[in-house]
C-alpha cells in the first residue's frame, strides 16, 4: 500500500489538530461552566425518587419527567450548566436546551446572572393584559436577550407568546 502524500498527510494533521482544539475547548467550556452544572445536578438527582429519570444527550446530563417542572418552569424545560430539567412532555425542548449548555460553556459564572437580567427586561416589557396567560411568554420576550422570541424563530413550536 502506498504512502499517504504530502497534502493528504497535511490534511490529517490539520483535521487531528482542530479536533484536539474543539475537545480541548468543549472541555474548559464544561470546567468554567461547572458551578451552573453543580446546581442542576442538586437539583435533578432531587427529582429522581419522585419519579425524574437520567439519562444524557444533547451536551448534559438530562433529567426527564421531573415532578414539579411543570408547575414552576411554565416553559417545561430548565438549563443550568450541562444539565437539563424536562418536565413531563417538554423532551421536544431538546436542541433550545442544548444551546443554553453552549451558552453556559462560554459566559460561565455569569449564565444565570445574565438570564435574570433578561428574564427581568422581558417581564418588564410584556404586556399586563398578556400575564394571565399560560406559558413562559413573559420570560421569553424580545428584550431576554438570553432567549430568541418564541413566536419569531420557532424556539417554541406550538407556543404563542
Ligand atoms: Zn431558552
Amino acid at each position: 500500500m502506498a504512502e499517504p502524500g504530502p497534502v493528504v498527510a497535511k490534511s490529517a494533521r490539520g483535521i487531528a489538530i482542530v479536533t484536539a482544539a474543539v475537545v480541548l475547548l468543549d472541555g474548559l467550556g464544561k470546567i468554567w461552566n461547572l458551578p451552573n452544572t453543580i446546581l442542576g445536578l442538586s437539583l435533578g438527582v432531587l427529582t429522581l425518587p419522585f419519579g425524574g429519570r437520567l439519562g444524557f444527550g444533547h451536551n448534559a446530563v438530562e433529567f426527564m419527567e421531573c415532578p414539579l417542572m411543570d408547575r414552576f418552569a411554565p416553559c417545561g424545560a430548565i438549563t443550568l450548566g450541562n444539565v437539563i430539567l424536562y418536565g413531563r412532555h417538554a423532551y421536544g425542548l431538546a436542541e433550545h436546551e442544548r444551546v443554553h449548555t453552549l451558552q453556559g460553556q462560554f459566559i460561565g459564572p455569569a449564565y444565570l446572572p445574565l438570564n435574570v437580567i433578561g428574564m427581568a427586561l422581558s417581564l418588564l416589557s410584556w404586556p399586563v393584559k398578556r400575564l394571565r396567560r399560560p406559558g413562559c411568554g413573559p420570560f421569553h420576550g424580545r428584550l431576554n436577550f438570553m432567549e430568541g422570541h418564541p413566536a419569531k424563530d420557532g424556539l417554541y413550536p406550538g407556543r404563542r407568546p
